[in-house]
Order: C-alpha cells, then sequence, then structure tokens
C-alpha cells in the first residue's frame, strides 16, 4: 500500500488555513477504517506532530474539556450557549462527540439530528457529529486523533461530549485537561445513575437548569454535591473540584463558569500539572492501541478463533482453569503469528 504524500500534503495545508472542508476530510480519514486511509491518517497526524514540536517551549495553546452528564441533563443547551459565548471571547471551538450507545444498541444516545444548529452554523465554531459506530477503543481513538486535528486547524477549545454510559466517561477523563461532569437539578433516584467513581473524576460539576421553579432544587443539589466531594479522594493536590449552577435556557452563569475554568487551567500550567498530564495521557493512549490492537488480532487469528469457542466451554464446565485456557490459546496465537 502506497501512501498518497501529495493529497496529505494538500490536507495539511487546508488544515493550517483553517479551511473547514479539509478539516472534515481530515477527520474522516483519521476515522477511516480502510488500511492505505490509515496509513494515510497517520503520516497526517506525524506532519502535524512534527510542526508542533517546534513550538514547543510556549504555553500550550490549546485547552480540551470534557463534559458529561446523564441524557436529558442539558448537555447539548449548555454546549451551544457556552460555545457562543466562547466565540465571542475570540476563542474558536471544537466540538466532538464520544457516544457509547453505538456499542450495545446500535442507536445513539447523542441524538443522530444535528444538535446544536446555532454553533454549527458559527464560523468560528466546528461541531462534529459523532462518528459512526464501532467498538469504544475504535471511536474513542479516531476521537483522540480528531483532537489533534482541530487543534491543527487552529480550535483553541476542544470540548469533547459524551453520556455518562459504561466506560465512556472514563476514556474522554483520560483525553481532556479538564473534566466537567454536567446534572440536571433531580435527586434521589436519578441522581443515582450518576456513578460515584464519574464525580470523583469531576475537575467541576455543573448543575444545570438553574432557573425559574428549579432554582431551589438546583441549590439543594449543588449543597449536597459539594458535600459528597469533601469525601472524596481528591483528585489533584492543585485544585479542589468546585459545584457550579448554571442555566443554560436563560444563558445565566456562563461567564463566571468560564472564570472558575480560566482559575482550573492557570492552577494546572502554574504547578506544570498541565502537561504532565498531557504526557501521561499520551503514554496512556499508546498502551491503549497496543492492547486494542493485540485484541484484535488475537480474535481474528484463524487458529486461536478456531479453538475459541471449545476452550471457553471446557472453563465454563470446570474441565480446565482459566490460567491454563488462557495459555493454551496464547500458545495457538504464538505458534504461527
Ligand atoms: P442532553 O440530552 O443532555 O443533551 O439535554 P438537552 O440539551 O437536549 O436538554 C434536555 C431538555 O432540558 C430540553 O428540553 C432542554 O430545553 C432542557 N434544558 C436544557 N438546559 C436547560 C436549562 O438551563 N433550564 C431549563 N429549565 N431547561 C433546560
Amino acid at each position: 500500500t502506497e501512501v498518497d504524500h501529495y493529497s496529505v500534503e494538500v490536507l495539511y495545508n487546508g488544515l493550517r488555513h483553517h479551511d473547514r472542508g479539509c478539516l472534515a476530510r481530515a477527520i474522516t480519514l483519521v476515522e477511516s477504517k480502510n488500511q492505505t486511509k490509515k496509513l494515510q491518517a497517520q503520516v497526517l497526524l506525524n506532519r502535524i506532530l512534527q510542526v508542533e514540536k517546534t513550538k514547543k517551549a510556549t504555553a500550550p495553546t490549546s485547552f480540551r474539556i470534557g463534559l458529561s452528564g446523564p441524557p436529558g441533563a442539558g448537555k447539548s443547551t449548555f454546549i451551544e450557549v457556552f460555545g457562543s459565548y466562547l466565540t465571542s471571547q475570540g476563542h474558536r471551538v471544537a466540538v466532538l462527540a464520544v457516544d457509547p450507545s453505538s456499542l450495545q444498541t446500535g442507536g445513539s444516545l447523542l441524538g443522530d439530528k444535528t444538535r446544536m444548529p446555532e454553533l454549527s452554523r458559527n464560523m468560528n465554531a466546528y461541531v462534529r457529529p459523532s462518528p459512526a459506530r464501532g467498538i469504544l477503543g475504535g471511536v474513542t481513538r479516531t476521537t483522540n486523533e480528531a483532537v489533534i486535528v482541530c487543534e491543527a486547524a487552529g480550535y483553541d477549545i476542544i470540548l469533547i461530549e459524551t453520556v455518562g454510559v459504561g466506560q465512556s466517561e472514563f476514556v474522554v477523563a483520560d483525553m481532556v485537561d479538564m473534566f466537567c461532569l454536567i446534572i440536571p437539578p433531580a435527586g434521589g433516584d436519578e441522581l443515582q445513575g450518576i456513578k460515584k467513581g464519574i464525580v470523583e473524576m469531576a475537575d467541576l460539576v455543573v448543575v444545570n437548569k438553574s432557573d425559574g421553579d428549579l432554582v431551589a432544587a438546583a441549590r439543594r443539589i449543588q449543597t449536597e454535591y459539594i458535600s459528597a466531594l469533601k469525601f472524596m479522594r481528591q483528585k489533584s493536590p492543585n485544585w479542589k473540584p468546585t459545584v457550579r449552577r448554571v442555566s443554560s435556557l436563560h444563558n445565566d452563569g456562563i461567564e463566571d463558569l468560564w472564570t472558575m475554568m480560566g482559575t482550573f487551567k492557570n492552577a494546572m500550567i502554574d504547578s506544570k500539572e498541565f502537561s504532565n498530564k498531557r504526557q501521561m495521557q499520551k503514554r496512556i493512549w499508546m498502551w491503549n492501541y497496543i492492547r486494542d490492537n493485540i485484541m484484535d488480532l488475537f480474535r481474528s487469528h484463524k487458529s486461536v478463533k478456531s479453538k475459541i469457542t471449545e476452550v471457553e466451554r471446557q472453563v465454563v464446565d470446570g474441565v480446565i482453569s482459566p490460567g491454563t485456557a488462557a495459555d493454551l490459546l496464547l500458545q495457538e496465537f504464538i505458534k504461527d503469528s
């Protein structure tokens, strides 16, 4: 397979000149499952990295923010107003999504309709519809690479949205500088849908819909989360997670929230945690890719595949131990790899 270096260069130049068409094509390229296109995507990504390396000394130019929350919390409404506010402040905003629903049901929890219609029309924003269904590893890998592509195209704020289902929010937390949890002002049973592990990962909890009749409930939830966070292991030595109330519908509290995010970012940069975290994330992702690829190779390996069902049954029936079974299959894999 021969990589077409010329078209990669054309694409790269288009990105540098903030050409939206080129951005869309570049993301499609990193999302591609076609072997040749995948190689081409890697050439493009390395081309971007090369240039990044030369401006290394300066402070990070982008801010990656993860936004997670249950369906109906108001994520898309929030992103619509927050994104518009950021562009009014001179930022260029890219919105990407990790949609975990494609894993189980094939449907979409984030919705197939164009969410955030206003932001989509904004010349300083780019809203990427969530990628086609696939395995979480694959989808998230391409999201990770789409971030790099967006940054090369001059987007300085990257918002990555996900629904708090399965592993998706943990995956997103590993690709952002700041992780925010967006919750509605609902208590009791509804609150239990939010896993404690996710709250622990949050740098900022945003209680949305703090307006009208819901203000009292929003205050109550805010207090609950403030005290819950007190009892949790602090994620960073340089930051105490906070809880803020906003109303996306009435565009209320958005500016304060952004100020708070700025305080977070500065604390991270000053303590070097910002760059350390990015370095660590790159290592995590390298190993994620290796693990995903090896698993794919293993599962599709011919003689492993022919034995998997039988060996699995023997383990379940207690005929052989799980360890022995694993050794057996691994031997098949190594034998003629
Ligand atoms: P998502 O599933 O998290 O993306 O939630 P949506 O953004 O689609 O919002 C779900 C519902 O909550 C919609 O009917 C919104 O109009 C409503 N909503 C979103 N933000 C607010 C808010 O700040 N206040 C009120 N009262 N309703 C809101």
